[in-house]
C-alpha cells in the first residue's frame, strides 16, 4: 500500500485546487447579456446552490484530510476518532482520509 501521507497530501492539493476554482468569480460574469430566455436566471441560481453544497463537501473533506494528517503525526492514524476502534483496511484504501469508523461516520 502507498504511503498514506503522500495520498493525503495529494488529496489536500486536489481539494484546495477545486476550492480555489469554486471561489474564483466566473470569468464570464461581465459579459452576461440581457434578453436571455425566461428561466435562465433560475437555472443559474440552482447552479450556484449546488456549488455551495459542493464547496461545503470539499471543506469537510479538507478538514478530514487535515485531521488524518494530524493522526499520522499522533500515531493514531487508522483508528476511529470517536471509539478508537480500527478503521477497516478496505475503508482506508477507498478513503485514506477517513478518521471515523463506518458506524461513527454515518452518525455524524
Ligand atoms: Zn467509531
Amino acid at each position: 500500500m502507498s504511503d498514506p501521507r503522500e495520498l493525503l497530501l495529494a488529496k489536500r492539493a486536489e481539494v484546495e485546487g477545486e476550492l480555489a476554482d469554486l471561489e474564483r468569480p466566473p470569468s464570464d460574469q461581465g459579459s452576461i447579456s440581457f434578453g436571455k430566455r425566461v428561466g435562465e436566471g433560475t437555472s443559474m441560481a440552482v447552479d450556484r446552490l449546488s456549488q455551495v453544497v459542493v464547496h461545503e463537501q470539499l471543506q469537510h473533506t479538507l478538514e478530514d484530510v487535515d485531521r488524518a494528517l494530524a493522526k499520522l503525526d499522533e500515531g493514531s492514524y487508522g483508528a476511529c476518532d470517536v471509539c478508537g476502534r480500527p478503521i477497516p483496511q478496505g475503508r482506508l484504501e477507498a478513503l485514506p482520509w477517513a478518521v471515523l469508523c463506518v458506524e461513527h461516520a454515518a452518525a455524524r
